[in-house]
């Protein structure tokens, strides 16, 4: 039986290790070990296995490993943008995002999307297929590989809808915070959704405390929400607070709310007076994100002023409100804008 490491947690590598090779966890340990901190994709080089007779051409044999090759990389504004090729072809982008101590990598679970919200450039691409947990957690390694451990936070707000693709993504969030593995903590790794309730609900009954959940939800009511996200045609504002007040939040921790401000669409007064209210229930902050325009966008980026007079209408009402720098515009990595290169050169 094939090993596919990358979409593996330790538990599930030392079962198939007893299954298989009759060896005892400690083989596991040092195989495991030496691919996911190490980062050496030919694991059975680790000096344990070697020491073991036959073991290593075994584990050569079996092991499976093809994360993708990256094929494009962009660095613009302290940001790396990168493109990754899969052995079918198709093509998908990461993010990576400096931060004062450590790195973010922001990263992809579908190739393009199927939710065709209308500010989103993977939205223009409509969606090819989801991606393998070990896809998923290909990005991860690579980025750790190739630009340093210091990568320690995961953000699933890449191409595509992770509740779209719910197994692969929890399997995904498994592997890379196995602590003998990449040890990335759930506290560190960020799901976004569009607002797929029934993926929320799933979310709550697994009851994984530390996760954080992000909601990108950019109106703040049903007419405006169906025209600019066409998922929001089959839920409603009131279902999806409802689903979100129901989320079993750990004390201390916030949902967060993504608000893509867009002007002369959803930045006026009684926006900001619908969107405080519809927050009041919920223990959330507002993540205002200016609208990034991209090439033959259908709508301008807003100016300072508006984002700002937006923002103090919010905080007047006693919301919590981060406004995030589009760094990246140029890259065309900022929110919103993944994809857009490769839609430039189709989908593979
Ligand atoms: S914003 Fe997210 S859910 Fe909407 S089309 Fe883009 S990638 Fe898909």
């Amino acid at each position: 039986m094939m090993l596919p490491l990358l979409e593996m947690t330790y538990k599930e590598l030392a079962d198939a290790f007893t299954e298989q090779y009759k060896k005892g966890p400690a083989l596991a340990k040092a195989l495991y070990g030496e691919f996911f901190k190490n980062l050496n994709p030919k694991a059975w080089q680790a000096e344990e296995i070697q020491a073991s007779p036959g073991l290593a051409d075994r584990l050569r044999e079996d092991l499976s490993f093809s994360p993708g090759k990256i094929v494009d990389e962009i660095h613009q504004d302290g940001l790396t943008k990168f493109v990754t090729e899969l052995a079918d072809g198709v093509r998908i982008e990461s993010v990576i995002l400096p931060l004062k101590t450590h790195q973010t990598v922001c990263i992809s679970s579908q190739v393009g999307c199927r939710m065709g919200c209308r500010f989103c450039e993977t939205g223009k691409l409509g969606l090819a297929r989801n991606l393998t947990v070990e896809e998923i957690i290909g990005q991860v390694y690579t980025a750790r590989r190739r630009y340093g451990r210091s990568i320690r936070n995961v953000v699933f707000m890449g191409m595509g809808e992770p509740f779209d693709n719910f197994e692969n993504v929890i399997q995904a969030v498994r592997v890379m915070s196995d602590q003998r593995g990449l040890n990335i903590a759930q506290r560190h790794i960020t799901l976004s959704t569009a607002g797929r309730i029934d993926g929320i609900e799933k979310l709550a009954a697994l009851n994984i405390p530390n996760l954080n959940l992000t909601v990108s939800l950019n109106a703040p009511n049903d007419d405006l929400r169906g025209r600019l996200m066409p998922i929001h045609n089959t839920v409603s504002m009131v279902r999806l607070q409802q689903a979100l007040r129901a989320y079993p939040l750990k004390k201390g921790n916030w949902l967060s709310i993504v608000y893509v401000l867009i002007p002369d669409v959803n930045n006026g007064p009684e926006h900001a007076r619908q969107l405080a209210d519809w927050l009041q229930p919920l223990r959330a902050k507002v993540n205002l994100i200016p609208f990034n325009p991209g090439k033959n966008a259908p709508f301008r980026a807003p100016h300072e002023t508006e984002i700002d007079s937006f923002r103090r209408q919010l905080i007047a009402r006693q919301i919590q409100v981060q406004k995030r720098a589009p760094r990246g515009r140029d890259l065309m990595a900022a929110c919103g804008q993944l994809g857009s290169g490769i839609r430039q050169q189709g989908l593979n």
